[in-house]
């Protein structure tokens, strides 16, 4: 490949942090293949493997390193130079214009010099609501405006930031600070984020500390019956994989190798799970589409990009109960003829990502991943990719794209992944709460399973109650609750309810007299609802309608990437509509501006490409249908 590099050259620490990733990469190839590798201009040995090929194909066998080496780059120097970019460019043959336009794609990534710690402080729907607010204001009266306007500090800094997936600890912020780990704190307080961004922060290990309890986000009892989901949380430790056996663990690969692939997936199609992503897709369908694909490799890729403002309940888990999704990643492996799995974790989760390094170095250093795992004679092994700041990485088509090395833009369907998709090849695509159900197919039965709920909404079901309630947290509960029940175990709502945001911030809203609706696809649906991402955020008196949609506007404008028109100028303009309402500087009257939000939504909905365009007005739609947005409705 003809790389046009521009003069800019690599500092020694920019190559150490880039040669960091690409070399055990290459080398790891290359023990792989027999040392069946490629000598390069540079002297930089270039390796093959399945989807790495001689001359033109080179170049893309090395591109999947690209967001792994950005990365390295981030946290080793603290921005991405163009030097940096140049050798990066070098090293995985990729032209720099692609690199630069990767780097720029994604939130945590800087292509300027910026101070050494960066606290990013979550002001999204909930926090917004929980002090987050106050939190931006004391650090923009303390330390200046926040990054990226002017006068922004160069040693010291802050930004606001979409949801964190904290919603039950809020107000929530993110420490990035360059040569050391990134960490959370949340609850966090102004003093708290005053220290972290002057250097005084805690750091990661006691940063990491703090998330022990784990009452916080699971307020039902820890191990209590009834939990089969939640069963480890709080019980098992999760960094031990004996104590992960002790309480369980690996029973279900036992099983699953017991009876072989093909009636794995039949029990999970009679199981009846759908895919807890949002899409609720049939989970047995998936895994046959793809066991069956003539085509080879196959890919396994778990979706842990949970991004959806409200949404917790993925974080808790992988934080709580790594092991469990190891396990659950490794039985679908076995399950379609995949003998690699992608765990793509969105770039905010540091304390989720630590933990489950940790616990597939334990399981592939105990046989439990590798060539040959539990000595069945079967190969599988995980790699984990960590996002960057990026909401539309979690569409299933831009998180290919992520993964290989592109900008995370969706692509169009068909075909789908299961026909094509990671390295062009047949892709399983499950999201982690799917993947956790898995475990319990296999240990009660595919039809015992499918007894638990009924028609398409079986099995258990988490949700993540935040806002307005007496416990916020993640609750299981079994298909069919209903709403009222699940904030009951909440502790109830506090304060006079004016609405509930369902399904996240492009689900919709339920009014108080609707609390009886059962929580299953079909239930809501009845309702003009959806489960979406599980989110119940509980909205009382005190809240503003419109500057709560205001924000889910902003978020999706913000994450739009861009691709297509009707999402890239429609979520502009809805923000713009609402922040008139806002202002009370409606162009002609409220109802004129309504009804200008609604032509919106039919266009976007209608003509963009993926289903972030398609549902980011559905919140606003919703409100408008139930009169929240209303002349004369107290906002
Ligand atoms: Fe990108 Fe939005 Fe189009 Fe999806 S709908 S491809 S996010 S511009």
């Amino acid at each position: 490949m003809d790389l046009r590099l521009t003069q800019a050259r690599a500092t020694d620490a920019e190559r150490r942090a880039v040669d960091r990733v690409v070399d055990p990469a290459l080398d790891a190839v290359a023990s792989l293949n027999g040392n069946n590798g490629i000598k390069r201009a540079d002297g930089v040995s270039g390796l093959r493997d399945e989807h790495f090929s001689d001359a033109g194909h080179a170049a893309r066998g090395r591109r999947h390193l690209l967001l792994p080496a950005l990365h390295a780059v981030q946290e080793d120097i603290g921005w991405i130079s163009p030097g940096a970019l140049n050798y990066v460019s070098l090293r995985l043959s990729v032209p720099p214009a692609e690199a630069y336009g990767v780097a720029t794609f994604y939130a945590m990534f800087s292509t300027e010099p910026r101070a050494p710690r960066v606290v990013h402080v979550c002001d999204d729907v909930v926090c917004g609501q929980r002090g987050g607010e106050q939190l931006t204001e004391r650090l923009s009266s303390e330390i200046g405006p926040e990054l990226g306007t002017e006068g922004s500090g160069d040693e010291v800094c802050w930004v606001r930031s979409p949801c964190l997936g904290l919603c039950e600890r809020a107000p929530a912020v993110l420490v990035q600070s360059t040569g050391e780990p990134d960490y959370s704190i949340a609850p966090a307080s102004a003093e708290q984020a005053l220290a972290a961004a002057a250097g005084g922060g805690p750091g990661a290990d006691a940063a990491d500390a703090a998330f022990t309890d784990t009452s916080v986000s699971v307020p039902q009892t820890p191990g209590g019956t009834g939990l089969r989901l939640l069963r480890r949380v709080g019980v098992a430790d999760p960094g031990s994989l004996d104590d992960y056996r002790a309480h369980g663990g690996y029973t279900a690969l036992r099983r699953a190798v017991g009876i072989g692939p093909t009636r794995v997936i039949t029990e999970v199609s009679d199981s009846s799970l759908t895919g807890r992503g949002g899409a609720a897709f049939p989970t047995g369908l998936k895994w046959d589409g793809v066991a069956k694909a003539p085509e080879r490799p196959h890919y396994l890729v778990c979706n842990a990009d949970e991004s959806e403002p409200g949404t917790f309940k993925d974080r808790v888990l992988l934080e709580s109960d790594p092991f469990g999704l190891v396990e659950a990643m490794t039985i679908a492996g076995y399950a379609t003829g995949c003998e690699r799995g992608y765990l793509y974790i969105r770039g905010e989760y540091p304390l989720a990502t630590r933990r489950l390094n940790h616990a597939i170095g334990q399981a592939r250093q105990r046989g439990f991943l590798g060539a040959d795992v539990m000595g069945e004679g079967f190969s599988f092994d995980l790699e984990l990719r960590r996002g960057a700041g990026a909401y539309i990485c979690g569409e299933e088509t831009a998180l290919l794209n992520s993964i290989e090395g592109f900008r995370g833009e969706p692509r169009n369907k068909p075909p789908f992944p299961s026909v094509s998709g990671l390295f062009g090849k047949p892709t399983v695509i499950n999201n982690v709460e799917t993947l956790y159900n898995v475990l319990e197919v296999l240990a009660a039965g595919g039809p015992a399973f499918a007894q638990i709920g009924g028609g398409r909404s079986t099995g258990p079901k988490l949700f993540c109650l935040s806002g307005a309630v007496a416990r916020p947290g993640v609750y299981e509960v079994s298909f069919g609750a209903t709403l009222r029940e699940v904030l009951a175990l909440a502790g109830g709502t506090v304060g006079e309810v004016r609405a509930i945001l369902l399904g996240g911030a492009a689900g919709g809203f339920v009014l108080p007299d609707q609390l009886d609706v059962p929580l299953t696809l079909e239930g809501t649906r009845e309702i003009g609802a959806s489960l979406g991402s599980g989110v119940i955020f509980v909205i009382d008196t005190s809240a503003d309608m419109t500057e709560i949609l205001r924000r889910i506007a902003a978020f999706f404008r913000d994450e739009s990437c861009g691709q297509c028109v009707p999402c890239r100028v429609g979520t502009v303009r809805q923000e713009e509509s609402l922040a008139r309402m806002l202002r009370r500087t409606e162009i002609g009257s409220r109802e004129q501006e309504l009804a200008l939000l609604d032509d919106l939504a039919r266009v976007m909905r209608d003509a963009s490409i993926c289903g972030l365009g398609q549902t980011a007005p559905a919140a606003i739609q919703s409100a408008i249908g139930l009169g929240l947005l209303s002349e004369g409705v107290a906002q």
